[in-house]
């Protein structure tokens, strides 16, 4: 077993070319699309459902670290996008990403060999490397090719049938 943390925020979800805290809620779905009140079209990267559910089909654990300025915004998307139900942690809040990390593990009662972090900024892989958690930095939203290596279960699948029994 496994803890998975996500950033939110060109992690999880794009709120539009923009943070989530520069959005304007509420939010409602138009034709499949979910959408502020300027029209921003709010979406998740496409593999991210499929992501969470393989998760928790092989018993990881699921945290979110968000340094939103905008927590309200970012917990009303989580519930609009229908995830809320897979994390088991949420911390939701400005600040360094060392504090959003202390109080999951301490939550979650999970080593720190035992974690891996996504990110798409520089500045919060490095502040979680640095206290020897490894660290993903994603580039174009959470994509499977991003989790496959930390997934047990597909490692297993993939060696060649000598080396699996
Ligand atoms: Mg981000």
């Amino acid at each position: 077993m496994k803890l998975f943390v996500f950033d939110l925020d060109f992690t999880i979800w794009n709120a539009g070319g923009t943070w989530c805290d520069s959005t304007h809620p509420p939010f409602a779905w138009k034709e499949g699309k979910l959408k502020d009140q300027e029209n921003r079209w709010i979406y998740l990267y496409p593999e991210v459902k499929e992501i969470l559910s393989e998760l928790k089909a092989e018993g990881h654990m699921i945290a979110i670290a968000s340094r939103t300025n905008a927590p309200t915004i970012a917990k009303q998307l989580l519930h609009m996008f229908e995830i809320d139900h897979f994390f088991d942690a949420r911390e939701i809040y400005p600040g360094s990403k060392l504090t959003h990390f202390d109080r999951i593990m301490k939550e979650l009662k999970v080593a720190k060999n035992d974690i891996v972090f996504f990110d798409d900024e520089y500045r919060n892989v490095e502040d979680i490397r640095s206290i020897g958690i490894e660290s993903v930095l994603v580039t174009n939203g959470l994509t499977k090719d991003l989790v496959k290596p930390y997934l047990t279960r597909t490692i297993a699948r993939d060696l060649p049938q000598s080396e699996a029994c």
